[in-house]
């Protein structure tokens, strides 16, 4: 099940307006067999971590950042 890691900033989530590390779980040929997904390349689960401080620099994502 190969992962796609996304940052977002702001969240895509409307409850929420800073940043985001997103990742998408896409079903493989593997799993389509195994009958966990109908199509290849199909989304099977994205998960939605918040991210309030650079992981860089530690400086704080707020809402100043969001209008870049
Ligand atoms: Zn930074």
């Amino acid at each position: 099940m190969p992962r796609i890691d996304v940052l977002f900033g702001p969240s895509i989530n409307s409850d929420y307006s800073g940043w985001v590390l997103v990742s998408k779980f896409y079903a493989t040929e593997q799993d389509v067999r195994a009958g966990e997904a109908e199509m290849i390349n199909e989304e099977l689960s994205c998960y939605e971590l918040t991210i309030k401080f650079c992981p860089f620099c530690g400086e704080e994502l707020n809402e100043r950042n969001k209008t870049t």
